[in-house]
């Protein structure tokens, strides 16, 4: 009897699973670990582990409760798990983050001659497949996506009919306790909700995607950024539409980031392209937008949102990394790791380059001297002001004429605070530093 592990990761499902398959044929049959790192375990809310238990607790059950949960340093506890179960292989799906292949590289030398065998990875096409004709990696995301275009993606990998699970004989940890997810995290619920969306709203996408309010984008990112859906299955099933066009390039967005990242693996922490700007120190006022009490709704709303559901609209996102980077002059990795801690979604190459993006100081940017107006974006894209009535409650009572601007009512709701800066002025000092940036 043969053995191969199979080292689930950022792949928490058994269709479209190359790595799964290599697996299988690899052995006769197929050890499931999951390792719980500290290293990302400590910096998870507690919304992101429930997410996570949940997502383990299912593929247990689905792989015939062989899966085994070790708690460790994976460069420790994989060598030992297959030195206890006999396994002659390990399998995983590639991971191009920057921790990711440091942690792999350890792997495979701690495990020697038993090989680390890497087939497919979290994305429609992999970090470091496609280069410019020089020869030099993307930094602009149209002429990525051409180039991504040109190569297409290849169609899911077969779900396997059966696979013998087994549990090598290991013991497995306990879970760690965590609250029940806010969305269901399981294989089933992924793509139950994909197909509710391509049914329902994939179509009209293109016109509705902007707007918090209405709240009809996909909701699939918990689920691509845990994988328990491949984005591969979401290419060969979008049809064509007007909104399938612009949700696939979507799509390409998370695959260029990557590739970003891969390349320049220094832009998790600093700027893609440096501006020596002056920044304040995160101190009341980066308290005050954590918190969702800046004042402004829109913001409040989105950093409320993000601390009850782990998740936030892509609109919103931006309007709240402009105001802390342009209104508070915070430098963006701030406010990237308090992202990072909270998402449910948390994806250090899409959350690192799109503060980038907003900040001014990423890929082809929105340039550093256009400033999201809080109460403009506010009235655009949440016009009678649903997304704001829904999470901050002390303005529900507002008409659309003054939700935007609670301060311009005659009696300011009492429980709201009052702005922490004016918008105006500090916009207007951004872009002085810019220019002083520029001189220098
Ligand atoms: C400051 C900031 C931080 C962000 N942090 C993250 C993060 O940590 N993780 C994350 O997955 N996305 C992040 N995004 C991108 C985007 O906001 C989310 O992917 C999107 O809101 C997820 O909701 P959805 O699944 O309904 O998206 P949909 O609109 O339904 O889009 C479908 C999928 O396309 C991909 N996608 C869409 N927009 C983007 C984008 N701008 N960049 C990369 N991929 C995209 C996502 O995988 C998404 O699930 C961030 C954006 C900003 C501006």
């Amino acid at each position: 009897m043969t053995t191969a592990l199979l080292w689930f990761r950022r792949d928490l499902r058994l269709a479209d699973h190359p790595a799964l398959l290599a697996a299988r044929d690899a052995a006769d049959e197929v050890v499931p670990v999951f390792v719980l790192d500290d290293v990302l375990l400590k910096s998870a809310s507690p919304v992101r582990v429930g997410f996570l238990v949940q997502a383990l607790t299912d593929l247990r059950s689905r792989t015939d409760g062989a899966l085994r949960i070790v708690q460790g340093a994976p460069a420790d506890v994989i060598p030992d798990l297959v030195q206890r179960s006999g396994a002659s292989s390990v399998h995983i799906s590639s991971d191009y983050g920057p921790y990711g292949s440091r942690r792999d590289a350890a792997v495979k030398a701690a495990l020697g001659k038993v090989p680390l065998v890497a087939t497919g990875s979290p994305y429609g096409v992999s970090p470091g497949t496609l280069l410019k004709d020089d020869g030099t990696p993307y930094r602009v995301y149209t002429p990525f996506l051409k180039a991504w275009r040109a190569r297409g993606v290849h169609s899911p990998a077969l779900t396997p009919r059966s696979v013998t699970w087994s549990d090598g004989g290991l013991r497995t940890d306990a879970l760690p306790a965590a609250p029940e997810p806010v969305i269901e995290a399981t294989e089933a619920a992924a793509l139950a909700r994909w197909t509710q969306f391509r049914d329902t709203d994939l179509e009209s996408y293109h016109e509705i995607r902007d707007l918090p309010g209405v709240d009809r984008t996909s909701r699939l990112s918990p689920y691509l950024k845990w994988g328990l859906l491949h984005p591969r299955t979401l290419h060969a099933d979008l049809g064509s539409s007007a909104g399938a066009e612009v949700y696939g390039k979507e799509l390409v967005w998370r695959d260029f980031y990557a590739d970003v990242l891969h390349h320049q693996p220094q832009t998790a922490r600093e700027d893609l392209n440096p501006l020596p700007l002056e920044y304040d120190e995160p101190g009341a006022l980066f308290e005050a937008w954590k918190q969702g009490r800046t004042g402004y709704p829109i913001v409040d709303a989105g950093m409320r949102q993000l601390l009850a559901q782990g998740w936030v609209h892509n609109r919103v996102r931006m309007i709240v990394a402009s105001f802390l980077t342009k209104d508070l002059h915070v430098w963006w990795p701030h406010g990237g790791r308090h992202f990072m801690q909270h998402l449910l979604d948390a994806d250090l190459a899409s959350n690192q380059h799109g503060w980038q993006w907003t900040a001014g100081t990423g890929t082809d940017a929105s340039p550093y001297f256009r400033v999201f107006n809080p109460v403009t974006q506010g009235r655009k894209f949440d016009p009678s002001g649903d997304y704001i009535r829904r999470w901050v409650p002390e303005l529900r009572e507002l008409s659309e004429k003054h939700i935007h601007e609670p301060w311009t009512c005659e009696r300011p709701p009492a429980d709201y605070p009052a702005r922490v800066v004016d918008h105006a002025a500090e916009r207007q000092e951004s872009l002085d530093r810019y220019q002083r940036a520029r001189g220098k």
